[in-house]
């Protein structure tokens, strides 16, 4: 039978979904499911890996159903997935012996408190290109193995097996048979030493974790394993997983920024921006994050991170804390109906400012008010905050890695407002590329697994897809723009001098 589809898998945070894309990269079915998040503690989220394969079957069944797909249809499957979120997991019966421990939960502040306090940032950081933070899995396997003493030994053992998501889906794929991940999952460990490309067994001592535990490394696109025989799921059908990424990577790949200096904004919840800074590791002296972009054959491309707390979240604070809209595409009807937001700056820091600021204490803060400041403006000051938090980001890239931006590529569902996309050219004086088709990390995956597998033979024969895309042009003069985003620079400034304190309950 003729092979017409890849099939990617997207794993994220708050829900599983499948597409299948044909060979001129057109998405042609697609199914989604949520699942739930569980919340321990406060700070604390965790996922039940069962429910997260059992999510990922149920939308690949949704797929096949609705697209009238045979799984002899499939050429491969692409993984992509929510990045650091650890599984461990008993070899032998493919029982995770705790929940998922979600990339956002702080359960490992301590240990990672730990050793910033004992001095090894540097290290970590030269290594991995990761600051210390409960981010990475790395505190989350060292945390478990400090609650349950008994799980260290067995892992010493050889008995249990750790991985990020993409790598729990390949195993169970596989049906047990195939224990690996790819470059841009395992740097996001903060084991994996991302100039050698291997695990960093001096890492691994410091933290004493086995390395037994610790998955097979592969690139981003070859086969990692096929579907298992005696599965239900495709069949019996022996189908090649070939390409897996991270969340973020892949968004970047799917975005086609295979140049030096290109640069895309996924405008989500929060704001994830990645930065092709090719063959060079740039080491961030502003708190950006040096990563693995991608492997594909024998060239492996490094980004700079950066990521923005507070994105799309700050639209959802106008419609569910403030009650100023219902519906955040409404936004840009607000944002249209004011000439300009009168100087007014939102400065959304509610858990905090990152990259480039670092302020863990500043909170929130509102400038410019004046009598005549109306609920258009305050809108309006909002969606701007966005922009001038990535154009902060943006900046700090463009100065480290000393190449000039040419194009930001957007996605995300915050990226559907055309305000934010034109205020963000104007903002940072350069044209701005958003693709009718905002699924970026689906096209990544499956991008990867159809170059793995001969489906395409470059990225080229996809960019049809990806063309059908519309751009914005900075329109504002750049006096204008500069002494905009002078007067933000100044709220930031403004607002780390407030500092958070407790309240007198007295
Ligand atoms: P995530 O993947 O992080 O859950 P999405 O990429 O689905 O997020 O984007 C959802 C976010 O985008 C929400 O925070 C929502 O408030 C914001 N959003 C959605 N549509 C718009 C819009 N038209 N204008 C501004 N923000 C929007």
């Amino acid at each position: 039978m003729e092979k017409k589809y890849i099939l990617a898998i997207d794993q994220g945070t708050t829900s599983s979904r499948a597409i299948a894309f044909t060979k001129d990269g057109n998405a042609y079915a697609s199914s989604q499911r949520e699942f739930p998040q569980i919340f321990p503690q406060a700070g604390w989220v965790e996922h039940d890996p069962i429910e997260i394969w059992n999510s990922v079957q149920n939308v690949i069944a949704g797929v096949l159903i609705e697209g009238k797909i045979q799984p002899e249809e499939i050429q491969a499957i692409g993984i992509t997935n929510q990045r650091e979120t650890t599984v461990i997991w008993d070899r032998l019966t493919g029982e995770p012996v705790y929940n998922a421990i979600v990339w956002q939960s702080k359960q490992s502040s301590s240990v990672a408190d730990y050793w910033k306090a004992q001095g090894y940032s540097k290290i970590v950081k030269e290594k991995t290109g990761l600051p210390i933070d409960s981010y990475f899995s790395a505190t989350k396997i060292q945390w478990l193995f400090e609650q349950q003493p008994e799980l260290k030994e067995r892992a010493k053992k050889g008995e249990l097996l750790f991985g990020t998501i993409d790598t729990w889906l390949l195993w169970n794929l596989t049906g047990g048979q195939v224990h690996m991940t790819d470059l841009t999952n395992a740097s996001r460990t903060m084991l994996f030493n991302i100039h050698d490309l291997t695990w960093d067994q001096e890492l691994l001592d410091l933290f004493d974790i086995p390395s037994s535990l610790l998955p097979k490394v592969g690139s981003n696109t070859e086969i990692f394993g096929y579907t298992d025989a005696s599965d239900y799921l495709f069949f019996g059908q022996r189908i090649p997983i070939a390409g897996i990424a991270g969340d973020q990577q892949a968004a970047l790949i799917g975005q086609g920024a295979f140049q030096v200096g290109m640069i895309k904004n996924t405008y989500g919840t929060g704001a994830f921006i990645l930065m092709n800074t090719g063959e060079t590791a740039i080491s961030s002296e502003h708190g950006l994050i040096t990563t693995i972009a991608y492997q594909i054959k024998n060239q492996v491309i490094y980004a700079l991170e950066g990521s923005i707390f507070v994105a799309g979240s700050a639209i959802q604070w106008l419609r569910d804390g403030l009650e100023l809209i219902e519906d955040a595409s409404e936004t840009k009807h607000y944002c249209e109906s004011v000439k300009d937001s009168e100087n007014l700056y939102v400065v959304p820091a509610f858990t905090g400012l990152g990259a480039p600021y670092w302020d863990q204490e500043a909170r929130g803060a509102v400038f410019g008010l004046t009598r005549g400041t109306n609920k258009a403006h305050f809108i309006r000051g909002t969606v701007e905050a966005i922009a001038y938090q990535t154009a902060d980001v943006v900046h700090t890239m463009v100065q480290e890695a000393k190449v000039p931006i040419t194009l930001l590529k957007a996605d995300g569902g915050a990226s559907r407002n055309d305000f934010l996309m034109q205020f963000q050219a104007d903002i940072l004086q350069t044209t701005v590329k958003r693709p009718s088709f905002l699924e970026t990390t689906a096209l990544g995956a499956a991008f990867l697994a159809g170059l793995a597998t001969g489906f395409w033979q470059n990225f080229d024969e996809i960019k049809g897809m990806y063309q059908k895309a519309e751009t914005f042009e900075p329109q504002m003069p750049q006096e204008v723009s500069d002494n905009l985003y002078e007067g933000w620079q100044e709220a930031v400034e403004a607002t780390m001098k407030f500092k958070h304190r407790p309240i007198n309950k007295k």
